[in-house]
């Protein structure tokens, strides 16, 4: 299992292809100058659909990762609007975001075809960042691991436990609201997770907290247990913030 902490970015619905361009070469610039930069950390870029040829071409042969934000379920055929997760393979993705809160809410993403998601991403030898959190409305009732548990149970169902899969626990209400769960919050479920994915047979898995992290807070929540990384929406637009909540570790 690897050590180094990842830090993904989800642009959501943000960036040209020449603004997603700049920030990768931006990006390299900074990297670059920190000696053991990748030794340490994992970086993947989720741009959107139209930008993810520009990323590709530049994230080809270096050692940032990159994939789509969302996949249909199916490779090819008549799903219009839809993205391919083959074509994504073929521009050499190797990761694909799944499930993340807005897919659920916005787009009605039922765990089931969430499901058929991963399979598919395990299928073409891809790793799926699969998101899971519970609403406001779940934690005030006390069902936040009642409701993460049975996202993981219906999400991982079937998948080859010997392959990687990341997961991203994201509580609904700290995506892009500037409310950060407590480190008290964060730790219990990370660990809840942790043990969960473990108990299904997973050995190869990380678990990265999202929900307004931001250069100031980073650090301390990189030191909760069971804390992989981040997958960062708001400060991962602007390479000066990812990047220091990128040095935050
Ligand atoms: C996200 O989009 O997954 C996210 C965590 O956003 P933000 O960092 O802006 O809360």
């Amino acid at each position: 299992m690897s050590n180094k902490k990842i830090f993904a970015a989800n642009w959501k619905l943000n960036k040209t292809p020449e603004q997603a361009r700049e920030f990768v070469i931006q990006f390299k610039n900074e990297a670059f100058k920190h000696d053991s930069f990748f030794a340490n950390r994992e970086v993947i870029l989720f741009p959107p659909a139209f930008a993810l040829e520009a990323v590709s071409t530049l994230c080809a042969g270096t050692q940032v990762g990159f994939g789509p934000q969302n996949i249909f379920a199916e490779k090819a055929g008549a799903f219009t609007g839809e993205n391919s997760a083959e074509v994504a393979s073929t521009l050499k993705a190797q990761f694909a975001l799944v499930g993340h809160s807005e897919r659920r809410e916005v787009f009605k993403e039922a765990d089931e075809l969430l499901n058929k998601k991963n399979h598919l991403i395990e299928t073409l030898k891809m790793t799926s960042v699969f998101c899971v959190g519970e609403s406001l409305k779940q934690r005030e009732a006390f069902q936040t691991l009642p409701t993460v548990f049975a996202q993981l149970d219906e999400g991982l169902q079937g998948l080859f436990i010997g392959a990687r899969i990341i997961i991203a626990y994201e509580p609904v209400w700290a995506i892009g609201t500037g409310k950060v769960a407590t480190l008290a919050q964060v730790a219990e479920v990370h660990e809840a997770i942790y043990a969960k994915v473990t108990a299904r047979g997973f050995t190869n898995f990380q678990i990265l907290y999202g929900g307004s992290v931001k250069p100031d807070n980073a650090g301390e929540l990189l030191k909760v247990p069971h804390v992989d990384g981040f997958l960062i929406g708001g400060a991962s637009l602007e390479v000066a913030s990812f990047m220091k909540v990128a040095l935050a570790t």
